[in-house]
């Protein structure tokens, strides 16, 4: 079983997200445990404060350093071997492959989400990946962990309901995306399902699928 911590300002975002469908089944499966750590409870003094104000002056608010290393060891205390991941826009692109290679690895993970304006730099010391979902400023880091945690865990052998729906999906291979798909009715407001789909001929059909992907995968989007 993987277990995941997230270290975040704002567990309850991820209620739902890790509660519902896949990330539920994943659970009751016993192929995944999710763990989220409030950073508030390692805040200083009585106001239990997180954030200050950075040296060298400028705009916003940094997480301090003292808050996140007590939040980080307390997740390690729990999973010592656990792989530090921190959500940031300067880190390395997420990616499927990647995804396929954590939901193989049975390693366990503690996400650490950023806010305000980020981080006291000191943290990466305990940081072994970081990460970041695209070039473009979120918020704060707890989206980006929602986005990669699902995507490895739908991955994770047994969790997928057809044994063969992750390795036809788009990325899979690392660069296709997948063909184009309808279900019930035949035609509907006038469109029809392409015929070759309701032959029943399979070797036709893949091969228009094929057709399909390559021809998505290599026109501009
Ligand atoms: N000042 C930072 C910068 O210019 O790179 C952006 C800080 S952002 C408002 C707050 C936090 O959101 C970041 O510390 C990071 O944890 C998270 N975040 C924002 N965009 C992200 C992205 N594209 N990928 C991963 N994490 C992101």
């Amino acid at each position: 079983m993987i277990k995941i911590q997230v270290i975040t300002l704002f567990p309850e975002m991820f209620d739902g997200v890790l509660n519902s469908s896949m990330m539920w089944k994943a659970q009751e499966k016993q192929a995944v445990e999710f763990r989220l750590i409030n950073l508030r409870d390692f805040g200083l003094g009585l106001r239990k404060r997180v954030d200050d104000t950075p040296y060298g002056g400028g705009d916003g608010m940094l997480l301090m350093a003292e808050p996140l290393f007590s939040a980080i060891n307390h997740a390690k205390e729990r999973c010592p071997n656990a792989k530090v991941v921190l959500m940031t826009p300067r880190g390395v692109r997420w990616v499927q492959s990647e995804a396929q290679k954590w939901a193989d690895s049975n390693d366990d993970y503690i996400f650490v989400c950023g806010r305000y304006e980020g981080y006291d730099e000191r943290i990466l010391t305990l940081v072994d990946m970081q990460v970041s979902v695209g070039d473009y400023v979120l918020t704060g880091g707890e989206l980006p962990a929602m986005t990669i945690i699902d995507s490895v865990v739908r991955l994770i052998p047994g969790v997928l309901g057809g044994e063969t729906s992750a390795s036809i999906e788009s990325f899979s291979d690392g660069e296709t995306l997948e063909f184009p798909q309808y279900t019930r009715p035949e035609v509907f407001k006038g469109l029809e399902v392409p015929k070759v789909l309701l032959t029943g001929n399979h070797a036709e059909i893949a091969k228009w699928r094929k057709s399909q992907s390559l021809k998505i995968s290599s026109s501009d989007k």
